[in-house]
This record gives C-alpha cells, sequence and structure tokens, in this order.
C-alpha cells in the first residue's frame, strides 16, 4: 500500500497547504451532519460567505436610498460594474478595457458574433468542435441561419482525433489549414467541458489569424481554473460563465473579452445605452455612439444584485491569484489521479489527458461496465455525500476545485468508491 493511501499522508499535505485557510471562507454543504466532498465546481461552485455581505449591502442600498443608490457611496450602482473590472481582467489575463462583467454567456457569444462572425461569399464558414457543450452548438447554428446560410456547409464541426474524444494539435491545425480559406471564425472551448482537456488558446488563435479568420474562445471551464493570458492569446473575443470555478451563484452575471485591436471597431453591433459614450450617455441622445473597449458592447444597466456575488469572489482570487491556485490544483488533481491508477483501475478509466498541461482540476472518469454500472456507483457516492457530477453515458466528472478542496476530500473519494457494494 502506497503511502499515498493514508489520512497521515492526505493531512500533512493539507496541513502543508499555503491555500488551506480559503475553505473557511465557503459554505460547504452538509451530508448527515457532516460536510460533503463536493466536486462539482465545474458546474456549480460553492458560496464565498462574503456573498451574502455584498447581496445585503445592495438590498440595504435599494431600501434605505432608493434611486439615490446609484450616485452614493463607494458601491454606488452607476460605475458597480467598474469594481469587479480589474480584478477580472486579472483572472483571465487580459487589460482592463477588454473586459466586462454582463449578461449571460450564450448571451454574450450572440452579441460577439453579431459584431465577428460577419460571413462573407468567399469566407461563410465557423469552425468549431463536434461534441460542443449544446449552447454553444446552438448559438452558432442559429448565427450561421441568421445570415441565410446552411450550417450543413457552413457550420463545420470538427471530429475528435484521439480516443476519449480529445483532440490533438496536428487535427486543429489540419482542419484549419483544410477549410482556411472558407472560415470567417474558430469558435473553441478553453477546456472542454466533457472531458476536460485544454487546449493551447495562443496557438489556435495564431493558426486560426495565419489561415485569415477570426478566432473567440468559450472560456466557461477555464476561467478560475486555470492561468489565463487572453490579451496574449491574441483572440479576437471570449465570453465565460461566473458560476463555475468564479463561484458566484446560479445564473450569476457573466463575463466577455473583446480584444484592444477593436477597442474602437465600426464592425455591426447590437447596441443597447449602456454601451453608449459614458460622458454623453445622459444626454439621452437617439445617436448610438459607443464607449471604447469591451464596455462598448454592454446593453443594460447591470443587475446590481446578480453582480454582488462576484465582488465577493473576485476578492478571493485578488488575494491568492490564478498561479497559487494552479500550482494547488495541479497537486490535487494529480492526486487524485495517482490513487485511481493505482486503487481503482477495474473501477474507474480516466478520459481526460493525462498531461497536466492539457487538463484542469477535472478528471472525467470512465465507468467500467457501462451506464448501469455507472449510475448505481454515482448514486451511492451521492448517498455518501461525495458528490460528482454525471455525463451520459458512463462519464462522473470530479472537479476538486482548489479554492475550497482538500487532499482528505479526494482520499475520501476514492475510499468511498472503494467501499462500494456494487
Ligand atoms: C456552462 C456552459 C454554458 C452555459 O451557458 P449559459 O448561457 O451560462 O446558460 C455554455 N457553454 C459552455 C461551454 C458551458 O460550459
Amino acid at each position: 500500500m502506497s503511502e499515498l493511501y493514508s489520512d497521515a499522508y492526505a493531512l500533512a499535505q493539507d496541513a502543508a497547504d499555503p491555500l488551506r485557510a480559503l475553505r473557511g471562507e465557503f459554505h460547504i454543504p452538509k451530508h448527515g451532519g457532516s460536510e460533503q466532498a463536493y466536486f462539482c465546481g465545474n458546474s456549480l461552485g460553492l458560496q464565498p460567505k462574503s456573498a451574502r455581505r455584498h447581496v445585503e449591502e445592495a438590498l440595504d442600498k435599494w431600501a434605505m436610498e432608493a434611486v439615490e443608490g446609484h450616485f452614493t457611496g463607494q458601491a454606488q450602482w452607476m460605475p458597480y460594474h467598474e469594481l469587479v473590472r480589474d480584478p477580472l481582467a486579472a483572472v483571465v489575463g487580459a487589460l482592463p478595457s477588454e473586459t466586462v462583467a454582463m449578461n449571460s454567456l450564450t448571451a454574450n457569444l450572440h452579441l460577439m458574433m453579431v459584431s465577428f462572425y460577419r460571413p462573407t461569399r468567399e469566407r461563410p464558414a465557423i469552425l468549431m468542435e463536434a461534441g460542443a457543450f449544446p449552447s454553444d452548438r446552438y448559438a452558432l447554428e442559429s448565427q450561421v441561419r441568421f445570415h441565410g446560410l446552411d450550417p450543413a456547409t457552413d457550420l463545420i464541426e470538427l471530429q475528435p482525433d484521439e480516443a476519449d474524444g480529445t483532440f490533438s494539435m496536428q487535427a486543429i491545425e489540419r482542419a484549419i489549414a483544410e477549410h482556411g480559406p472558407r472560415l470567417a471564425l474558430i469558435v473553441w472551448p478553453g477546456v472542454q467541458y466533457r472531458n476536460g482537456q485544454a487546449f493551447d488558446l495562443k496557438e489556435i488563435a495564431r493558426l486560426g489569424h495565419a489561415a485569415g479568420a477570426l478566432v473567440g474562445f468559450d472560456l466557461a471551464h477555464a476561467v478560475g481554473n486555470l492561468p489565463l493570458r487572453l490579451h496574449d492569446s491574441g483572440a479576437d473575443f471570449a465570453v465565460w460563465c461566473h458560476y463555475k470555478y468564479m463561484n458566484s451563484g446560479p445564473g450569476a452575471v457573466a463575463g466577455c473579452f473583446v480584444h484592444e485591436r477593436h477597442a474602437r471597431t465600426d464592425r455591426p453591433r447590437f447596441a443597447g445605452w449602456w454601451g453608449h459614450q459614458q460622458s454623453t450617455r445622459f444626454k439621452m441622445g437617439s445617436e448610438f455612439s459607443p464607449t471604447p473597449g469591451a464596455d462598448g458592447w454592454q446593453l443594460s444597466n447591470p443587475p446590481i444584485l446578480g453582480l454582488a456575488p462576484l465582488r465577493g469572489s473576485l476578492e478571493l482570487f485578488e488575494r491568492v491569484g490564478m498561479q497559487a491556485l494552479r500550482e494547488k490544483s495541479l497537486k490535487l488533481t494529480g492526486y487524485l489521479e495517482k490513487l485511481i491508477r493505482e486503487r481503482l483501475p477495474d473501477t474507474l478509466q480516466i478520459a481526460t489527458p493525462g498531461e497536466p498541461e492539457r487538463r484542469g482540476c477535472q478528471l472525467s472518469l470512465r465507468v467500467v461496465g457501462g451506464r448501469e454500472r455507472g449510475r448505481s456507483l454515482f448514486e451511492y457516492l451521492a448517498t455518501q455525500g461525495v458528490l460528482g457530477d454525471w455525463r451520459e453515458p458512463d462519464v462522473i466528472r470530479i472537479s476538486p476545485a482548489p479554492m475550497y478542496n482538500h487532499h482528505a476530500d479526494v482520499l475520501r473519494f476514492i475510499r468511498t468508491v472503494e467501499r462500494w457494494p456494487q
């Protein structure tokens, strides 16, 4: 029996973890009186305790000041989205002027495509991954149709070339070379939601641009999970949500990046008053004049109650930084991987790439024996307070989030699988 498997080892790792205190900043759901082992940060991150304070502050301000709340105090509502701008830009590696919190992920994807998917007769097509998150596929397909084009020819879905549905960089490169002259846009994930594969965004943007296409990223599973350098990646735009690894609550206000080179673009966009030049917004003129940068894509005055938890979450990201989170994440997910290979090879096969640089914190685990057996294990884990999530037909996703998961959680997962009566 390896020493990794002992309580002493797990506890010593946690005691030596410089981020161990962060767990105390979160509400950990209970199961039968004790804390769950929660591995669903890829789906809904846990609630930072500070979220309530920020929401209550907004509620109190509304109760006591009503319309005046737009203009008073440090957290006045008029520029409220600016409170999150700098820490959010740091999380995604962008300039503050390239970053905005607004709307939801899918809405932002549509807004970005209005500006950055401009099909022509020569270049009508979008390249995306086959097996993308359905909302992304629906959005892209509907945009192709919106332009009067046919998804059968103009929405190109690249099939994975590796076992477990992952992509080699060579396959992406070949596809861009093959379809390049017809491509208007490439939309690619930062981390694939089903199998957890992480991609070299800079390389994909480079290849796409060299082929004459624009490049946008969906970072739903990458933000707060991996250190990102969006500005340096050269991407034209990116979108993401804040309820997964960003811990900002169900349906939280989402994020959007527009590269500096498009800050003053005259591309078409769908406009709203919050994207208008701040200096003249309240002159209420009839001509739209966009404010430079990502802010120029805003439509509406933001939902303050929806943005409030993001402030609490970003305070934690600001305190520790993505680099330290990634260092811990490499250890934690590496620990999970080693224990699965050592203890559970007859039960679980890892479908996520084995190279740490090709994944974030999530491991997608295929249950040997198929769907029935998989469901049975998944349900047993839940009865024991060990929460992963299920992906048809036979995959359990386990995402140790470095913000709040400990080595002891990982060991508990392994032991619970071993105790599964089958
Ligand atoms: C979570 C997720 C979504 C969800 O979209 P919403 O607009 O936030 O409901 C979309 N795309 C991907 C890739 C996701 O992981």
